[in-house]
Parts: C-alpha cells; sequence; structure tokens
C-alpha cells in the first residue's frame, strides 16, 4: 500500500512516517503542495493525506484542482480546521474523509484502512484481459479504448468471463452467478447470450471458446 502524505509540521509527518512505514505502508511524505504534485505526477497513489495550511497554497485548492483530473484517488484531509462549515466544504471539494487535529492515530490508521479497502474494491471492478477493459461500476466496456455496447446480461456475462480468463467458466458457474445478481437465465439463453457476445467481440481480439459439456473460456487471439 501506497501512501502520501502532504504535511508541513515536521514532527506530526515523522511520526506518520515511522508508524505506517511499521504496518508495512509505503510512504511519502512531503511539506508542500508543489512536492505533492511533483510526487503525485511520478506514480499512483493509493491514499493521499492532506493537510491543508501548507506553505504554497491552502489544501482545498489543491484538492479542487486534483479533483478535476482523478476523481478516484481517495483523499482524507487531515487539518485542525475544526469547524461544520469547514469539514463540509472539504467534504464537498472532494475529500473522502475528513479528520480533525489532534486526532487519535489510532483512528487515522482505521479510516486509513477504510479508505483503500474502498479503493481496491474499486480496482477490482476494472479488469482487463488483453484489449478489452471491463469496469463492472460504471457498466462500460472498451476495446482498445473504444466502447463496446452491450446489453446488461451481455455485460455481466462478460465480466464474469473476463474476471477468469484464460481460464474457464463452468456453464453452471455463469447461470449461478446471475441468478445471485436477479438476473435468471435459462440453460439455453446463457448459450444465446454467449453467442450474441461472441458476435460482438468479432474483430475485437477476443474470442469466446466453447468447451462442450463444460462451459466456456475467453480467449485473447494472437494479433495480426
Ligand atoms: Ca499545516
Amino acid at each position: 500500500m501506497r501512501l502520501l502524505l502532504v504535511e508541513d509540521d515536521a514532527v506530526i509527518a515523522h511520526e506518520l512516517v515511522l508508524r505506517w512505514e511499521r504496518h508495512q505502508w509505503t510512504v511519502e511524505a512531503v511539506g508542500t503542495l508543489q512536492a505533492a504534485d511533483a510526487a503525485l505526477a511520478h506514480r499512483a497513489v493509493d491514499l493521499v493525506v492532506l493537510d491543508l495550511g501548507l506553505p504554497d497554497g491552502d489544501g482545498l485548492r489543491w484538492l479542487a484542482q486534483l479533483r478535476r483530473t482523478d476523481r478516484k484517488t481517495p483523499v482524507l484531509v487531515l487539518t485542525a480546521r475544526d469547524r461544520v462549515v469547514d469539514r463540509v466544504e472539504g467534504l464537498r471539494t472532494g475529500a473522502d474523509d475528513y479528520l480533525v487535529k489532534p486526532f487519535a492515530v489510532e483512528e487515522l490508521d482505521a479510516r486509513v484502512e477504510v479508505l483503500t479497502r474502498r479503493a481496491q474494491r474499486t480496482r477490482e471492478d476494472c479488469v482487463q484481459y488483453g484489449r478489452l477493459s471491463w469496469f463492472g461500476n460504471e457498466g462500460r466496456v472498451d476495446i482498445a479504448g473504444q466502447p463496446l455496447v452491450l446489453l446488461p446480461r451481455e455485460f455481466e456475462v462478460l465480466g464474469l468471463l473476463v474476471r477468469r480468463a484464460p481460464r474457464l467458466v463452468p456453464k453452471r458457474a455463469l447461470i449461478d452467478a446471475l441468478a445471485e445478481r436477479n438476473l435468471e437465465l435459462s440453460d439455453s439463453a446463457a448459450e444465446v447470450y454467449v453467442s450474441r457476445l461472441r458476435r460482438k467481440l468479432t474483430g475485437s481480439g477476443l474470442a469466446i471458446r466453447t468447451l462442450r459439456g463444460f462451459g466456456y473460456v475467453l480467449e485473447a487471439e494472437a494479433l495480426p
């Protein structure tokens, strides 16, 4: 887990870095917004912990700017600004959580864990295979960056196949998984959806192979 700590109070920063490194988290601590920009340009992080009063500007304004290009990276604001209006503004600006100083480090740790767990789940909800990207949260599929138009059941079937790819998805597992999502599918309907999907994937570099009596495999074809 990789954290970016934006905090100009050297004592707090030092303590948090020591503590989080003991948790085996990778922490990069910076004391200015400019250094925060540089750190994020360099590599993605799982969470930003952001102080607001920083020597080269206001953390909230920086957060608003960040949210124009990055809506996903979780940000936890850590600040002495404790008025309700400050917290509301922080959350509205795009903070995922807000903790007021002075704080209990155990509480901060717990909140960091919640946010990164959530981010982890979001990541799991985006699966890539070959030229295909499947975005569970958004109900969207791209092939080489181009959207693929699918009906809801086709989307779910493809999601199951891509998560397992290039391994076999037994037909029974496919039907059961759809039933869990309240998308009832009969045995023969499963075949219909798979064959429709297969048609839609034509020319995409991906193919669904049927293993008679077993199930389906999504395979990436060698591209010419
Ligand atoms: Ca500060």
